[in-house]
């Protein structure tokens, strides 16, 4: 293994952050900076930059682990398969193929995602397959595929942001989530740009803005409405546009006229000055920006939510354009490639749609297995986790914990009990693992090559920088043995680059198309932006074909085709598709190329606040810790600056509950209660309470959240549930 300094990649979130990584004597990494990347020019956060402390850390998993008489108990390798393999079997064949439920996670490489799909319905044969991506962004997926035909988070690089004319930044908080993105908003408002951010508390993100909102959680669809009209009453739509490139605007238009700002005011807590301020800067540039994360995307009218935001970019003429338009800010480290390559519930490689014909029929071509073998869409993450124990019998885990990070926890937690068998990959014993009947111990980034796909829709390699510890194994390897024990000897190879090769085939002709890139391009070209088809057959690649593939957008080469670092990276043969750097530009990705607006109306979260529970629950992060917190709290530097979790509210709500700085408080839902200390601010509203969601036990936030579903993209209402708090006598 190389002793000096390789390339890579962060484990954590979606921005992907560029970073060295060298072994030292001591068994230890050192990681440094890696200035070449562009999106984070070597800034790093501190979970990065301490990263390789759960690589050696005293907790960490290097034996497989087998329940005996109720203890998990060290086992070797052959064991453990063999137990897994058998009771899968057992309950396959007993209770039926559906009876066994795969649920995965948007950290797993695109590798892992593709191969993780493929083992579900090649070698389980079971439908019942979905990941925690589920919970991140699926409302803003399915919203942007609705009206743009195609979703990939960002449609343009994020170096267009600092470019535009205004920011409208929804249900973020990247000084928090994605630390050294803020330079981007940075450099907006350096270069005159201003930037307006919609949140329920004056975040640090908040406070960089021009205008802050902080409408009541889980009102942003009235919001969004009230701006719509706005824009029409003030005579500030793109006729031209609306006429040229998109169609449904008389139902929008409808819609938003019902929302007089005089109501969206009494929903949403937003006054009117205040809107009409909002409209004045967004519309006034020329070039504007809607970006949105999971505050508008985790609700139960999620998709629509964000659908009002996009139809606020489409009627001023603002998506498909230099410098403008919308996108979502994907959350996990490969959110975007987790839901483009099969672990989804309802998709296949490539980002297909599982029920279409021709992408069944291609896939299935590629795995060497008939199409009507392939199952058809299972159910949704919560749905799949409700059912545990009663239709799903046995469970397959790798890279989540949802015993942490589901809506209605502990219901969750007794439903992951209630199972005749759970087997969990992971890199240490998490919540969910102490649960299972064989946990196995697998590689982690550092240990391992593969691809991600940024929140940018960039492709990068990940390459591997040490050697695993003894007695762990890659993903890979263990989808490569249980597939053989269970009778499929081929087609489950564990170097990632022959799995990349097999994507790469899988996903042509499709939405998502990787069959242009190659882990060599990926080396040297600082990532590539898909879809990037390869090459036709005697002649230069000129775009995806297939069943549903999406326009490559010519106009691109005007802004820089080839990636924005294409030039700095020595650029592309000219005979190879360059990568996609900006979608929508020439056309949208819908069969007549037009974007569609949504005709969307204000609807309430789905449980109000009432006398019984008076106060509205938001959940989020911290900056020092990661999604359930699985290997952030097992850094000492990060446990030192965030060690456990706290209910943020305002000095009215902490007077009443008669409750001082730092007092326990508990928070108390349909669902259950959760207790933590206060800590008092004015910076939240006086109707609403926060918890950040990464810590299990007492204080777990996801104890209170609302499963509460969105009826298409099947998010879980994790930002606004209703709560009362009671005072807690210090120990
Ligand atoms: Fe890693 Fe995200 Fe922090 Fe960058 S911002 S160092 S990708 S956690």
């Amino acid at each position: 293994m190389e002793t000096s300094a390789t390339p890579t990649h962060c484990p954590y979130c979606a921005l992907q952050c560029g970073m060295n990584l060298t072994p030292a004597p001591d068994g230890t990494v050192e990681v440094t900076e890696r200035a070449d990347f562009p999106v984070n020019r070597g800034a790093l956060c501190g979970k990065g930059r301490t990263a390789p402390a759960v690589l050696s850390s005293r907790v960490r998993l290097t034996s497989p682990l087998v329940r005996t008489d109720g203890v998990l108990t060290p086992a070797s390798w052959d064991e453990a398969l063999d137990r897994i393999a058998g009771r899968l079997s057992s309950i396959r064949s007993a209770h039926g193929p559906d009876a066994v439920g795969v649920f995965g996670g948007g950290g797993l490489t695109n590798e892992k995602a593709y191969t993780l799909g493929k083992f579900a319905r090649v070698v389980l044969g079971t439908s019942q397959i979905d990941y925690n991506g589920r919970f991140c962004m699926s409302s803003a997926a399915a919203a942007g595929t609705k009206a743009f035909g195609l979703d990939r988070g960002l449609p343009f690089p994020l170096e267009d942001i600092p470019k535009t004319g205004c920011v409208v930044l929804v249900g973020s908080n990247l000084a928090e989530t994605m630390p050294p993105a803020l330079r981007y908003l940075t450099e907006l408002k350096d270069n005159g740009g201003t930037l307006i951010v919609v949140d329920p508390r004056r975040t640090r993100t908040a406070e960089q803005a021009d205008l802050h909102l902080a409408p009541r959680p889980g009102t942003d669809l009235a919001l969004a409405l009230g701006l719509l009209h706005l824009v029409v009453a003030e005579g500030r739509t793109d006729e031209e546009y609306i006429r040229e490139r998109t169609t449904g605007w008389e139902d929008a238009r409808a819609a938003a006229m019902a929302h007089w700002p005089e109501y969206v005011e009494r929903i949403t807590g937003v006054s009117v000055p205040e809107l009409r301020e909002a409209v004045r800067l967004f519309c006034e540039p020329e070039a504007a920006m809607v970006l949105t994360a999971r505050g508008p995307e985790q609700q139960s009218k999620g998709t629509d939510t964000v659908g009002a935001w996009i139809n606020l970019c489409l009627a001023t003429g603002r998506a498909g354009r230099p410098l403008s338009g919308y996108g979502c800010l994907t959350g996990q480290g490969n959110g975007q490639g987790g839901r483009e390559h099969g672990q989804k519930a309802d998709q296949l490689p490539g980002y297909r749609k599982l029920t279409d014909p021709a992408a069944r029929r291609h896939v299935a071509e590629v795995w060497g297995v008939e199409p009507d073998s392939l199952p058809g869409p299972g159910r949704s993450a919560y749905e799949l986790l409700d059912a545990l124990g009663t239709d799903i019998r046995a469970l397959l885990l790798m890279g989540s914990n949802p015993v942490v990070s589901a809506p209605r926890a502990a219901h969750v937690e007794e439903r992951v009990k209630a199972l005749d068998f759970l087997a969990v990959c992971d890199v240490v014993l998490s919540e969910t693992a102490e649960l299972a009947d064989v946990v196995l111990p697998v590689t982690q980034w550092a240990e391992e090559t593969g691809t991600t796909t940024s929140l940018e829709g960039r492709v990068l390699l990940r390459r591997q920088a040490i050697s695993p510890p003894t007695g762990v194994r890659s993903d890979l390897e263990v989808m490569h043995e249980l597939a053989a024990r269970l009778g499929v000897e081929k087609g489950f190879p564990t170097d990632p680059e022959e799995v990349f090769e097999e994507l790469r085939r899988a996903s042509a002709g499709g939405p998502a198309d990787y069959s242009g890139i190659t882990y060599r391009r990926l080396a040297r070209e600082n990532g590539v932006f898909w879809p990037c088809p390869a090459p036709a057959e005697g002649g230069p690649a000129a775009g995806s074909a297939g069943e549903s593939a999406p326009a490559v957008p010519s106009a691109d080469a005007a802004l820089g085709a080839g990636g924005p670092d294409a030039a700095a990276s020595g650029g592309t043969a000219p005979d190879v598709h360059p990568g996609t750097p900006r979608l929508f530009l020439d056309r949208f990705a819908t069969e007549d190329g037009r974007a569609r607006f949504a005709p969307v109306s204000h609807r309430a979260v789905a449980e109000e606040p009432d006398a019984e529970y008076p106060v509205l629950l938001t959940t989020g992060r911290v900056v020092a810790q990661y999604q359930s917190g699985a290997q952030t709290r097992r850094v000492d530097e990060l446990n030192a600056a965030a060690p456990g979790p706290f209910v943020e509210l305002h000095p009215r709500l902490a007077e009443r509950l008669g409750a001082a700085e730092g007092d326990p408080v508990a928070v108390v839902s349909r669902r259950g209660r959760a207790v933590a200390p206060a800590r008092i601010t004015t910076a939240i509203r006086p109707d609403t309470v926060f918890m950040p969601f990464h810590w299990p036990g007492e204080g777990r936030a996801n104890t209170l959240t609302n499963p509460a579903l969105d009826p298409t993209s099947r998010m879980p209402e994790f930002k606004a549930c209703a709560v009362r708090l009671e005072a807690v006598q210090p120990q």
